[in-house]
């Protein structure tokens, strides 16, 4: 059984690698990490746009950090760095570019098998795979000839380009907020109000949107979006159009189906995995992070969730009486 791994993470955002520092911490041995990115923390780098501002409470909700990383608020560089490094003093084992497609569990034992067709054994597993994997389109065709010019998050846009951020959540917020200091920007949100943005946030947004830094068009939805000679024309349900040199969506992530299913876990009607206590519906198979939670979710609670997971397991460990 030596080639059994005590524990294997799915995934190395906030919820995976605490669930295995917080793991070897508790003096488990045998933990491994599989993320399909290059690096740690792949969510945080590809959305979060650089220099921004990473609160602990997000989103106003206050998490209390139950486990023993010192988590504070920060900037997105400051927090990558603050992980990398508690990912290498703990000697975190973790196998990057390894996409995991499937588990499978066997006689007791999960099979975990990588998109490349390598396959690893271990006695639990934590899924904490992130929803952004996924990031949320619109239901409208997006027509192939203008593809190049839509995007989900604030990367590589040069300051000359006219841009619409769509989406009324705190990731459209900050995009908006950001891309307006350098571009002609346009925040468009189908509702009037924005009921789901922290405080700083909206303070930001009212101020750039005073100082007619940002323009805003609320309360409309879009209908579609056509080709102008390169450019993308957006239709918008009120009948009135406005072309732009591109579109960027913030508007959530979706829980990835068809890997959950490929892992057999039942999942409820908006298709997060069945838990109780993280544990899914297969024993010994845990949940972490955002996957587990129908919308929001934060780096905070992602932690906990970790921690909380990995008490458990120890547990189990020890009443079978394995070495740690
Ligand atoms: C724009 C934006 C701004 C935000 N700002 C804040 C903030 O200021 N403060 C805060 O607390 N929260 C913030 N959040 C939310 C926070 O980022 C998430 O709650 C947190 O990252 C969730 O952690 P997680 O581990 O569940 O998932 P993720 O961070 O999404 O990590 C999942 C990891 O799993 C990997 N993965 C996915 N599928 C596989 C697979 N099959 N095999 C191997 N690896 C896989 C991914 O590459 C990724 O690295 C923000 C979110 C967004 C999008």
């Amino acid at each position: 059984m030596s080639d059994v791994y005590d524990i294997a993470i799915v995934g190395g955002g906030p919820g995976g690698i605490a669930s295995a520092i917080e793991g070897v911490g508790l003096g488990i041995k045998n933990v491994i990490v599989f993320e399909k990115g290059e690096s740690h923390f792949t969510t945080i780098r590809q959305f979060y746009k650089d220099g921004k501002r990473v609160d602990k409470d997000y989103k106003g909700q206050q998490v209390e950090l139950s486990g023993n990383i010192s988590f504070f608020d920060g900037t997105k560089e400051s927090t990558l760095d603050l992980f990398g490094e508690l990912i290498e003093s703990n000697h975190i084992n973790i196998r990057f570019k390894n996409e995991i497609e499937s588990i499978q569990k066997v006689d007791g034992i999960f099979l975990i098998r990588t998109a490349a067709g390598e396959e690893y054994r271990s006695r639990f597993v934590v899924i904490a795979i992130g929803k952004m994997g996924q990031p949320n389109k619109p239901s409208y065709l997006i027509p192939s000839s203008i593809r190049k010019k839509i995007q989900y998050n604030a990367n590589n846009i040069e300051s000359h380009e006219k841009l619409l951020v769509v989406g009324g959540g705190n990731s459209a917020v900050e995009y908006a907020n950001f891309l307006a200091q350098s571009n002609d920007t346009t925040l468009n949100y189908r509702r009037n109000e924005f009921s789901r943005v922290n405080e700083i946030n909206l303070k930001q947004l009212q101020d750039s949107i005073e100082s007619q830094k940002l323009k805003a068009r609320l309360g409309v939805d879009i209908e579609g979006l056509e080709d102008d000679e390169g450019k993308v024309k957006v239709n918008f349900t009120d009948k009135s159009s406005e072309t732009f040199d591109r579109v960027v969506y913030a508007i959530g992530g979706a829980a990835p189906i068809d890997f959950l299913g490929k892992c057999n876990l039942e999942l409820d009607e908006a298709g997060v995995p069945i838990s109780h206590n993280y544990e899914s519906s297969i024993e010994n198979l845990f949940i972490a992070g955002d996957i587990l939670l129908k919308s929001g979710g934060s780096i905070a609670a992602a932690l906990n969730h970790g921690y909380e997971i990995v008490l458990e397991i120890k547990k189990r460990l020890d009443s079978l009486g394995v070495e740690s």
